[in-house]
């Protein structure tokens, strides 16, 4: 076989059976060819066997929300200590979010990024940008597509740059993720306690806030994320708009939020919207499950709950919980696939070469050991803490394999891959 640089025999789940296959994996970290079986290889192949009777291996697990911080917030987080923490997690492609200092929200910011993600990232990497302040700055990022996955649209934007952001749905036929709360519930001073936060920014205003950039789009790929309102899958479906959630959405309550390690935005719902999200999630309604990693030093998590920063430090977590979601017969196989794998690459338009073990595919595989358990415990985020600390876990990950290199192998980071940058005109930008 022509250009074949390495070989790898996998195990994995195809329909509801194990099958062994034979993965050959082109000199850019492509699959050139997939057989059935372990073929028996001549030549000078490079090998790598990943059938054992404990291991399956999936395809590389994608998250299209996450704050890997670095520049001025490098404290917090870094792209190396971020990707480590995603590619331990089976992760192998990460979107990051531009809300870093400096803001990526104009060409020359996003190319520094992109260069530095090139440099340090232990993972494929796409980055989106925020709404710049000007027509003339996103009418220039128009023309550097290659550089970014799509935009980003907090609350802050919504009012403050309304107009700009109708100019981006008219004239951009990407992805444009929400952040979906109206700014006046964000601003205003909590009334309650940390735990009951949920009552000051009502989960409803996500469907209200939906509904009025479906209202303005024009040409758009609008994607509602970190979902905390249970009727949002039914109602984003209704209006073509994808969706996903994040486990400290159904699985933590108000109940348990007594810190700021706990601290989320929008705020960890109260017990009965728990039950619900996890309902809808185990029923397949989400179209991915993100991490929404967002770290912070263990100092600042550590001020008082008025002042101390949101966000909880997930990409060490996310899919463990998911993975025992599956260990334990709660979460279907094709779901955790769905959630993890193919429904991340449909939403940022890869689908025709990520998220899947095919021919024509990025090499990127995550095996996992189902068998084995754990306590949550973060390695390799700076965070130190998730706020998940001493649950326990089943199915461990126990290599990833980023672009036909194994990254990842048995606890350690070992080697720094070819990290390809994603962008959001479907296509990839050379490592
Ligand atoms: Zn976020």
């Amino acid at each position: 076989m022509k250009d074949v640089c390495n070989v790898f025999y996998i195990r994995t789940l195809l329909g509801s059976s194990l099958t062994d296959l034979t993965i050959y994996v082109d000199c850019r970290g492509f699959i050139a060819e997939v057989k059935l079986g372990k073929e028996p290889l001549i030549g000078g192949y490079r090998v790598n066997d990943l059938t054992s009777s404990k291991l399956i291996t999936l395809p590389g697990f994608i998250d299209i929300h996450a704050h890997l911080r670095d520049f001025e917030l490098s404290y917090k987080e870094d792209l190396a200590s971020g990707s480590s923490a995603a590619v331990s997690s089976g992760y192998t492609l990460v979107c990051d979010m531009p809300n870093t200092r400096p803001y990526i929200d104009n060409v020359e910011v996003v190319r520094r990024r992109v260069e530095l993600a090139r440099k340090h990232s232990y993972v494929d990497y796409g980055v989106y940008c925020g709404i710049p302040r000007s027509e003339k700055v996103l009418n220039e990022l128009f023309t550097h597509r290659d550089l970014y996955v799509g935009f980003k649209i907090y609350p802050e934007d919504i009012w403050s740059k309304y107009d700009l952001i109708k100019y981006l749905l008219s004239k951009y036929e990407g992805l444009v993720l929400v952040h979906a709360e109206l700014p006046e519930y964000v601003s205003r001073d909590s009334m309650h306690d940390l735990s009951l936060r949920y009552i000051d920014r009502p989960s409803w205003n996500e469907l209200t806030v939906m509904k009025m950039l479906y209202s303005v789009n024009g040409k758009a790929k609008l994607h509602l994320t970190h979902s905390t309102h249970p009727t949002s899958p039914y109602y984003c479906r209704r209006l073509n708009i994808t969706v996903d959630t994040t486990p400290a959405y159904f699985t933590l309550s108000s109940d348990d939020v007594m810190d700021c390690w706990r601290k989320a935005n929008p705020p960890i719902p109260d017990p009965a919207t728990r039950t619900l999200i996890l309902h809808n999630v185990l029923s397949g309604l989400y179209d991915a499950v993100v991490s929404d990693h967002a770290p912070h030093s263990p100092y600042e998590k550590r001020l008082d709950w008025r002042v101390c920063p949101s966000g909880l430090a997930m990409i060490e977590v996310t899919s463990r919980i998911l993975i025992t979601l599956f260990a334990k017969g709660l979460l279907d196989h094709k779901l955790l696939l769905k959630y993890l794998c193919s429904g991340p690459a449909r939403i940022l338009g890869i689908e025709s070469s990520f998220g899947c073990l095919s021919k024509g595919y990025r090499a990127s595989f995550t095996v996992i050991d189902i068998s084995k358990e754990g306590v949550i415990k973060l390695r390799y985020s700076r965070a130190g803490k998730s706020g998940f600390e001493g649950l326990r876990y089943r199915g461990e990950v126990i290599k990833t394999v980023v672009g036909g290199e194994v990254v990842y192998d048995s606890g350690e980071v070992i080697l720094k891959p070819n990290t390809l940058i994603i962008s959001g005109l479907a296509n990839v930008v050379k490592g």
